[in-house]
């Protein structure tokens, strides 16, 4: 069953009112200044592990870099676009014309919609998969063809072919898949592309692409890139790099491709800021391969936590993790609301899971804090 967020919170409102206001007189006891929680006193604020943002922030280093260029912010960005896009040209070993910055990537994946897509050319989607782009096509009135995924999780590329004919016009691929966090073999996302029509473009989503733990069916096509014209790649800052909040991302792609996609840009969508973050960030290479070791530990504490409960979660490979509850969905994101703990919408297409962001060991502990609070109940497979 699917709740919507305003259901929610109407429950809360009847059925939490005296734990919310036992939680709030827990805080203001809390002396002003105190970094960490009174012992078994809530977190202070919300706890989010909605959105698979990075807990952590950005590293010193860019915060510093941030800093310094908010002075800038009364002026609209000159040479900084092309700046970024040299470096991420030099770091994928294409022209910097193949490279286009967006606001996040989420306006790298409207853009593709804006040139690929149009009342005779439909969108090609995994289901469940990260919604914005099928919610572009909808809202502008295109068709969107949602294939399952397959038992295993991965992208159905069998299936999604049999349902490719000449009214396709862009499918989108996300891998690693959110909200599952399972990858789809290289090969076979390959080979898929290899029987495609001419004409039908393919946009590779690697978002969570530096939270893949090492494995031999898996390979970025911005790392290993296929010649093949009809293929964007886009990833973002917005993940490892913890820079959601100045929402800056881009896509590598053909020339053409990329000049077709920079038309329908945002104009000065990418500010001095989010640029100059994004340059320092790809310039501190340690904070990188710590940010990856340290969502692998927190992965597999979260697994741990899983196990140590009985409970069952899909093995992810990014920074958030699909738990099966073993209980009725709606019931527990209703008692996680009422402590002010956030996770993921209902999943319409995973109505037995959860999605849990990964946050820091603090945020951690209070979500099982409050997991454990919850009543037996119901047990549901
Ligand atoms: N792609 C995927 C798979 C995502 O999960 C997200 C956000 O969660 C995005 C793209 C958009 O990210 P942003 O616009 O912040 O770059």
């Amino acid at each position: 069953m699917s709740i919507t967020r305003r259901h929610l919170l109407q429950g809360i409102a009847a059925a939490g009112t005296v734990i919310a206001a036992g939680a709030r007189s827990v805080k203001a006891l809390a002396p002003s200044g105190l970094q960490q929680p009174l012992p078994g006193a809530p977190a202070s604020g919300p706890t989010l592990l909605n959105r698979n943002e990075n807990a952590y922030g950005p590293s010193n280093k860019v915060q510093a870099v941030i800093r310094e260029a908010a002075a800038a912010s009364s002026r609209y960005p000159r040479g900084e676009y092309d700046a970024l896009r040299k470096m991420l040209a030099e770091l994928h070993k294409v022209k910097p014309e193949q490279i286009v910055l967006g606001s996040g990537s989420s306006e790298i994946l409207r853009m593709s919609g804006a040139a690929y897509l149009g009342p005779t050319r439909e969108l090609l989607v995994p289901d469940p998969t990260y919604p914005a782009l099928g919610n572009y096509a909808e809202a502008n009135g295109i068709q969107v063809v949602r294939i399952p995924l397959t038992q295993m999780r991965e992208h159905d590329t069998d299936a999604m072919l049999t349902r490719v004919d000449s009214s396709t016009g862009l499918v989108y691929i996300c891998n690693p898949n959110n909200p599952t966090g399972t990858l789809t073999p290289r090969k076979n996302v390959e080979s898929f592309i290899g029987k495609l029509p001419a004409d039908v473009m393919i946009l590779i989503d690697e978002a969570y692409h530096h939270f893949v733990s090492t494995t031999s069916s898996y390979r970025s096509f911005l790392d290993y890139p296929l010649d093949d014209p009809r293929v964007i790649v886009a990833r973002t800052f917005s993940k490892i790099y913890g820079l959601a909040g100045l929402r800056i991302g881009y896509s590598v792609s053909s020339r053409e491709v990329a000049s077709h996609l920079s038309a329908l840009r945002l104009p000065d969508g990418v500010t001095i800021v989010s640029v100059k973050a994004a340059i320092a960030a790809l310039e501190d290479t340690a904070y990188l391969q710590m940010a990856a070791k340290r969502n692998a530990n927190d992965r597999q504490e979260f697994m741990n936590q899983v196990n140590a409960r009985m409970l069952r979660a899909i093995d992810s490979h990014a920074n958030f993790v699909l738990l099966n509850p073993l209980r009725p969905v709606s019931d527990v994101l209703l008692h996680l609301e009422k402590y002010d703990v956030h996770v993921a919408p209902p999943i319409p297409a995973m109505e037995r899971y959860i999605r849990v962001s990964l946050g820091a060991p603090s945020e951690m502990r209070e979500f099982w804090r409050v997991w454990d609070l919850m009543p037996a109940g119901n047990m549901a497979m």
